[in-house]
């Protein structure tokens, strides 16, 4: 059976950064499921629905035709085949993900289309997201939740913006989306057989190395 390992981790744990490299290090195929929620945010805010009425939102994201590079070394996405990269990381999407996010119907639709990905790669793959080693893969060879203090994250993120990002963007993008998503899925508790990794004060080729060895277990 091809190998899966399952990262699941707040935004800014360093799981992207681990599971891109622990991919490329393997050969294996690399999902990030939250380009995926972020792809689907950028078509429901796109189509003009209305945000609070639920079954719209659902409507909008179950139509949203997504297709997603699963190469580690060559990160893209579309949506209704328009090329999203850059969209899905912009603060107007970041900040209307959780609309998505919190709908159980949206979220239902995105771990079908998920788990078929996760499937369907022939020599394995790394899936990182909030919720893959409990709900999307939790029978995956791997499973790992990666930590970080809030302070090292915040950290992470404004060295991603180059500096260029003030600490009241920072805190929402750490701190508000943090408490947005843990109305989801736990995902600062290990489930059972999930092993938890802190890795506020590893480097990230430490943190691969980590999860590198599990693998070769
Ligand atoms: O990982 P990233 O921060 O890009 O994810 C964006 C958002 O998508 C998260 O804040 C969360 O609301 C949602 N998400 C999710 N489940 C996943 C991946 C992402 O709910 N597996």
């Amino acid at each position: 059976n091809p190998l899966v390992i399952a990262i699941d981790g707040a935004s800014g744990s360093g799981k992207s950064s681990t599971a891109r490299g622990v991919a490329k290090r393997l050969g294996l195929a690399y999902l990030d499921t939250g380009a995926m929620y972020r792809a689907v945010t950028v078509a429901y805010l796109d189509s003009g629905v209305d945000g609070s009425d639920p079954a719209a939102v659902t409507a909008a994201v179950e139509a949203a035709q997504i297709e997603i590079a699963t190469d580690p070394d060559d990160q893209w996405v579309r949506v209704n085949g328009r090329d999203v990269t850059d969209e899905i990381r912009s603060q107007r999407t970041s900040t209307h993900v959780s609309t998505v996010a919190v709908i159980p119907e949206c979220r239902a639709n995105l771990v079908a289309r998920q788990r078929a990905i996760i499937e369907s790669a022939p020599n394995g793959i790394v899936a990182e997201g909030r919720d893959i080693t409990t709900v999307v893969a939790p029978d995956a060879d791997v499973r790992l939740l990666l930590s970080a203090d809030p302070e090292v994250r915040m950290a992470r993120r404004k060295l991603d913006h180059g500096g260029q990002i003030d600490d009241a963007a920072l805190r929402d993008q750490i701190l508000r989306r943090d408490a947005d998503d843990s109305t989801l899925v736990d995902f600062t508790t290990a489930a059972d057989g999930v092993v938890h990794l802190d890795g506020s004060f590893m480097t990230l080729e430490q943190t691969i190395d980590a999860v590198v060895g599990l693998a070769e277990r």
